[in-house]
Order: structure tokens, then sequence, then C-alpha cells
């Protein structure tokens, strides 16, 4: 991802960046464990009647009983025995409370006593059927706030009327709108764009909305916003400008207000660089948009595949694993949108480098894990992007019904999923997938040995470079993928798939080892957010928890501002909006 490498030459001129960004962007690294947290840890948003319900408790001391209480009757309705388990992040129970099923409003406690002497008793969570689509509002409401380009009342004046100006000629191109991406007010591509996609697939989803959901127009009307950005930051040839306002020389001296003057001191850049996967991410939104606009607003949808052609012949569609996922995810955009038969082509040999970028093999002296990813001789370890190459398995797939290889797609995603992200799943009690594996130690810390010469890491390393941070889009993406493959599942199976998807988003709203939601606005615990120009965004979701040089949780919850674990980032918002979209849909 191009925010990472830009990021990591930052390691080199600490005194530069120091001096241009002032002290929250060096917060110091994240110390605090969960050692003085609650030891429950609990979704605090609450789970569907018929899904399966589980709390993790940290350590094996104490009672060996947990009781659940009906809140609004205030009595007890089931007791159980917490079993011990192993995991990864120290000796831990899990009280498992799946047969409950009656809709209502409860609260676990640790021992089979009254509620009043309990040792702990966690946040109050639902038993209803809306529990993850109620969230939904509040999410995409996130987006308004981060709206550039525009007032947004009570949080901002118009802003940025002045973007932007090339780093190479200086030429000014109006390139305002959009959204800021993240806790700061810079507005990198890849990513935002994220959101757009997001926002529409939401809608596709939803395509039987009911009462309280975000109408199918306010869906359209705020990725329209995004995307009059996106489509001026397309060059003549067709190809799409990496950023604006990212930063002069890696650093952060873009991320702050203007004057709104085109042509004084204080106006921020426009990186003209064009990558792949840019125009990879900006070829499938358009093909998106494309679909999604048609029947609302033929014109514009007319105007974005024209767009999205342009990005497709402009580029060679060749390049890293990531950028491969995404032209496939436009190719089978594509194929939906118009039926070319190229696309169909495309389409095919897209997979086919995507399996080749499978390691099929029990590899690196171990019979254990399978399936993961390559980028070149490494396993691929990419937070936004880890769930993009099996994503565009299944998305062409389905746009593919009569491809003879269809049954090798989804073979090899399956693969993906049995032999590598559930047995990973299994060594955290938390039932989390790591963030990637290693074939040797690329820094002087904690890589756990999982079999043969492979190792892993929950979290991203800490010394290896300046750039790591917590990755719940990498878990929300999962969530989403897991969703999608149980809609091709049957049975058992299909269940196992979407309780694993459901775990993935229990992490981020507080089943994890500080019992802290991280979504602002949503269950409770969470941290101050790192968002330094607008403060609390309702619906906002942070970076999450990170790991220490030991692999072990680390969050800041003692207002440091600490942007690696508690900044806002777009993909965490757009992977768990499409997440939740995904699972709605299997419900019917
Ligand atoms: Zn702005």
């Amino acid at each position: 991802m191009k925010r990472r490498r830009f990021l990591t030459t930052l390691a080199a001129a600490p005194a530069v960046l120091a001096a241009q960004q002032g002290p929250p962007e060096f917060a110091p690294v994240t110390r605090e464990t969960a050692a003085a947290a609650p030891r429950i840890g609990v979704n605090h948003f609450g789970f569907l009647p018929e899904a399966a319900k589980t709390a993790v408790v940290r350590g094996q001391e104490g009672p060996a009983e947990f009781t659940v209480w009906d809140v609004g009757a205030w009595r007890p309705v089931l007791r159980g025995r917490l079993r011990p388990v192993a995991s990864d992040f120290g000796p831990a129970q899990l009280a498992d409370f799946s047969r409950l099923r009656q809709p209502g409003l409860y609260q676990l406690s640790l021992g089979a006593g009254d509620h009043e002497h309990s040792p702990e008793r966690s946040v109050p969570f639902f038993i209803a059927a809306d529990v993850w689509r109620r969230t939904l509002p509040t999410v995409v409401g996130y987006y308004r706030y981060q709206r550039c380009g525009v007032a947004v009342p009570g949080v901002h004046d118009a802003c940025h009327l002045d973007d932007a100006r090339r780093r190479d000629t200086g030429e000014h191109v109006d390139t305002t709108g959009g959204w800021h991406d993240a806790g700061d007010l810079r507005k990198w591509m890849d990513t935002t764009m994220l959101n757009a996609v997001a926002l529409l697939q939401l809608r596709r989803c939803l395509a039987a909305p009911r009462p309280g959901d975000p109408s199918g127009e306010a869906l359209l009307e705020e990725a329209r916003h995004g995307n009059t950005f996106f489509l001026k930051m397309q060059d003549r040839d067709g190809r799409v400008w990496h950023d604006v306002a990212g930063g002069l020389n890696g650093d952060n001296s873009d991320n702050h207000w203007t004057d709104n003057v085109t042509g004084t001191a204080d106006d921020r850049f426009l990186n003209p660089e064009k990558t792949e996967q840019t125009a990879a991410i900006f070829t499938a939104l358009q093909a998106l948009a494309a679909r999604e606009f048609a029947s609302a607003d033929p014109a514009y949808a007319a105007r974005t595949l024209a767009a999205s052609r342009r990005a497709w012949n402009g580029s060679s569609r060749r390049g890293s694993t990531a950028a491969t996922a995404w032209w496939a995810l436009a190719a089978a955009e594509w194929i939906g949108a118009t039926g070319e038969p190229e696309f169909h082509a495309e389409g095919r040999r897209l997979a086919a480098e995507l399996l080749a970028r499978q390691q099929a093999g029990y590899a690196y002296d171990q019979s254990h894990v399978r399936g993961y990813w390559m980028d070149g001789a490494a396993p691929f370890v990419d937070i936004v992007n880890s769930a993009a190459p099996a994503l565009a398995l299944l998305a062409l797939h389905d746009a593919l019904p009569r491809a003879p290889e269809r049954r090798a797609w989804l073979a090899a995603v399956q693969t993906y999923l049995e032999d590598y992200v559930r047995p990973l799943a299994a060594r955290n009690a938390y039932g989390i997938v790591p963030t990637g594996l290693y074939t040797a130690p690329l820094s002087d810390e904690t890589y756990r040995p999982l079999a043969g010469s492979l190792l892993y890491r929950y979290f991203l390393p800490v010394r290896r470079q300046f750039w790591w941070q917590g990755a719940n889009c990498h878990l929300a993406a999962h969530a989403l993928l897991l969703a999608r493959f149980a809609a091709a599942a049957a049975g058992s199976a299909r269940e196992e798939y979407r309780a694993l998807a459901y775990r993935q988003l229990e992490w981020i709203a507080g089943a994890n080892p500080f019992g802290a939601s991280q979504i602002t606005g949503l269950g409770v615990r969470q941290p101050y957010p790192h968002s330094r120009f607008v403060g609390l965004i309702p619906g906002g979701i942070m970076n999450g928890i990170a790991g220490n040089a030991a692999d072990q949780p680390v969050l800041d919850r003692e207002l440091r501002l600490d942007w690696r674990t508690c900044e806002y980032w777009s993909p965490h918002v757009a992977y768990y909006l499409w997440a939740v979209a995904a699972l709605e849909s299997l419900r019917g």
C-alpha cells in the first residue's frame, strides 16, 4: 500500500518529521497492555438470536461459573461453566451462552452468586435481530464529517477550496472535494476510494431496505460526493493520480487547514504519481458506480463507465498481488456491467494470475498451513488488501457462471479459509485472523513459530519500521470474505464461516483483551480517537489494537492521542460497512 511505503521513508528523517508534525504524531509508542483492563471481553453491540454467543474471560483464576442476567426483568436466566482454553494471548476461559435466544438486554457476570457481589460484570449487550444492522446509519454518517470542499454544519466550514498544485510543475488543478482520509486532513486515493466502494456495495447488498436503514438515495449522494473528487483525479491518459495533500517529501506538511484562496503559500500539493493499484481500484469503483447509478442517473452512470474504460485501457493491468486482485475485481464489475468479451478473457487471465500467487502446497518444511497468498518471494502482508485476492476470485466466480475454471477459483478460496484462516484463528481465544506470515524474522522482536520455518504475527512488527498500526480493516475484510464464502456454502459449514465472520467484527465491538469498543458512539470504553482537527466522529472506527514487540495486544487508553491504535481511517469504516451488509444479505 502506498501510504505504508510513503511513511516508511519517514523513519530515516525523524528530526524533519518532528519539526513539521509536532508532538501528536510523535506520541510515545503505546505501552499499555491489557493487564489492568477488564477480564471479560464481549461484543458490546450484542448477538443475533440464532448466532453463536461467547464471551472471553482473560486468565483462569477465580470463579469457574458464569451467570447471564436479563437486565430488563432483573433476574438470572442462564448459568454455565467457564471452559478453560489455551490462547496465544495468555490463558483464558470461554463462556458459551449460544442457547440463549430470547431477545432482550443482558449482562454476564463471573460466578454463580448475586449480581451485586460478582467479581466482574460485562458491558450489557442485546440479543436482537438488528444488533448489527442498527449500527449502519451511525457508521455511514462518519463520512459526512469527513467531507472536504464543503461546509459540514457543526463540524467545519468549507475547506480546502484551493486544492491543489502539482508537485512537479506547480500548476493548479481543481481537485477540491472528496473525503479527509483519517484523523488528519489528507486525501489518499487508494484508501478513500474504498469508502465509495463500500457505500455502493451497501446499497447493492441492502436491495430491500428496512425502516431505519440508510436510504439508497442517501448512499448514492454520499458516494457521489467522494466520486466527484475521484473523477477529477484522472489524468488525460486515463491513469489516476495518487493523492492530494499526502505531503511533499513523505512528510506531514500538507496536513493543515488552508485560506481557501488559490495561489497563496498554504496551497496543498497534488502528487501526480500514477500506480497500477490506484488505477485498478478506480476502475473497479467507476464500473460499480455505473451499475449502481444506472437507474437513478443514467447520464452519470455513463460518465463513470467511460472513466472506468479510460483507466482500464490506460493501464497494463499487471503489478503487485493487491493490484492484480483489484484488476480482477474491476473485470468482474465490467462483466456485470456490459458483458463484453474482452472483460471475460481478461478476468480469466487475472484469476489465473491470482492462483499462481497462491501457495497451494505445504511449503517451508511444514504440513500445517497452505493456501495463503504470496507477493513475490514473501507471503502477502497487506492490512488493507489482505482479503482482496480471495474476494476477487469469488467475484469472478459469480460473474462468470460458465467459466470452466470457476470451481478451481472457489476451491482456492476454500483452501485459503480452511488451511490458513481457520487454523490460525483457532490459536487465540478471540478467533481473530493474524495479520500475516513470515519466512524469517524481519526485525529483532517476537515472530511466533507456526510450523517448519513459517512464523506469524497477529500485529504488524513494531521494530521493523516507523509505520505500524492496528489493523481493524484486515479483520473486517476477513469478516466480509467469510460472509461472502458462507453464501456459497451449505449446512453447518455455512454457519461456521458465518460465526467466524462475526468474531472478527466482535473484536472491534469489544470482544478483545481491553473490553473496549473501537467505534466512537457504539458500545463503551473507547479510547479518545486520534482525530486532531474535528475530534469525535460518531461511527468513526479506529486503527485499533496493535501489538508490542512480544506481539501482545496494546491500546492507548491514556489519552496520548496515539495514532497507531486510535486514529480513524477510511479502510476500517469501509470494510465494516461492506461486511455487515454482506452478513445481513445472508439473512435474507
Ligand atoms: Zn478539507
